[in-house]
């Protein structure tokens, strides 16, 4: 008999829609000629306002890719569709807070039933990056110079503000990034070049987040590495981002034509292995399982490799770099699901 996939999408997150066109994406692919004798799948929907949805609402999600956009009106939070007892095995394909953090894992912890990619620690850790970066730095991982900040200390009383914002300036100078510490798709940062842009940038972020992180700026090539595997994990080849645009912003990553990805970067041989080799540290460092991608830069005129961050539940759609990295590698998109369903298993 087939195993019953619930499939989990969309989310109370920012990325709410990209988790839609994942979630899609991984339907066809179950779907297809050598997974659909194995997989029985059920869509499951998190509403924005964090109300699950099985059933025809949820399929109505999935098959139009279109938010909800009228979410009930008085939540249930605790009341889970029926048909979520009937799963087998979980395949979460949320981004961003509230389904790559580890909540959603924690839960499925709880209900004793597999889930695909990394469990509670791995999924926190990747999401919050100043949790990640410390553990980046512990493994000997190479990064930017970076502050940590708390919404608290941005939003304290004007006298302490502005040197907090002396501090920043010292240690990283401008242009710095200004990012929320747990997020995705590149929701809340903002490159700063003056003071005035980086105290607007500061509270902008505090909306979005409690933690805060300031990173200076480098001038690199971005090339991203894919990883699948639990405890002896396999690395793709690299792929490298190029765009017109001042950084990898939202609108520049999900706009047709304005990114584009190259695939294999063109990079020297030994700078392919380190970044593989740093992407299978990154990976054990946060104690990732299934799949993350490593974001890097290359700094071309020193040669520096720089680890920007990791995912754990990276872009999933059919033209997304994780599932291309592994076309590219060999694998499959069908061949891809069914291997990480598989790796869920081993783990139980
Ligand atoms: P993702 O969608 O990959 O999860 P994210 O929201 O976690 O993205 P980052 O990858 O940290 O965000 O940053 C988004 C983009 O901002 C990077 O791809 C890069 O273009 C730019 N960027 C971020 N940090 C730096 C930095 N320190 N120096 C230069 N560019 C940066
Ligand atoms: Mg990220
Ligand atoms: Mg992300
Ligand atoms: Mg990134």
């Amino acid at each position: 008999s087939k195993l019953r996939v619930g499939l989990l999408f969309g989310g109370r997150s920012g990325e709410h829609e990209v988790s839609i066109i994942s979630a899609r994406a991984i339907a066809n692919a179950l779907s297809a000629e050598e997974n659909s004798h194995k997989y029985e799948i059920l869509p499951f929907y998190i509403q924005k306002d964090g109300v699950w949805q099985a059933g025809k609402v949820a399929q109505e999600v999935l098959i139009s890719g279109v938010a909800r956009e009228n979410p009930a009106v008085t939540p249930n939070l605790w009341q889970f569709p029926p048909q979520a007892a009937e799963i087998e095995l979980w395949f979460p394909i949320l981004h961003g807070p509230n389904g790559e953090d580890g909540t959603i894992q924690g839960l499925l912890t709880l209900m004793q039933v597999p889930f695909v990619g990394s469990g509670v620690l791995g999924s926190a850790s990747g999401m919050d990056k100043i949790g990640m970066k410390t553990a980046f730095a512990q493994a000997g991982l190479p990064q930017v110079k970076y502050k940590a900040l708390t919404r608290a200390q941005v939003w304290s009383n004007p006298c302490v503000f502005p040197k907090l914002c002396d501090e920043i300036e010292a240690k990283l100078g401008y242009p710095c990034f200004v990012k929320p510490a747990n997020l995705g798709s590149s929701v809340g940062i903002a490159k700063v070049r003056s003071r005035q842009e980086l105290e607007a940038a500061l509270d902008n972020a505090a909306t979005y987040d409690r933690r805060i992180i300031v990173e200076a700026g480098v001038i690199a090539r971005e090339v991203e590495c894919a990883v699948l595997g639990n405890d002896n994990p396999k690395v793709s080849v690299i792929g490298e981002i190029t765009f017109e645009s001042d950084f990898y912003d939202y609108e520049t990553k999900y706009t047709q034509g304005k990114a584009d990805l190259l695939i294999p970067a063109p990079l020297p041989e030994a700078v392919v292995q380190q970044i593989q080799e740093m992407a299978l540290k990154a990976f054990a460092a946060i104690d990732a399982a299934g799949l993350a991608r490593v974001d890097f830069f290359y700094v071309e005129a020193t040669g520096e490799i720089l680890i920007n961050e990791i995912n754990t539940l990276p872009g999933f759609t059919s033209t997304s770099m994780y599932p291309q990295l592994w076309a590219n590698s060999g694998i499959s998109f069908p061949e891809l699901v069914d291997q990480l369903i598989q790796l869920a298993i081993e783990r139980k």
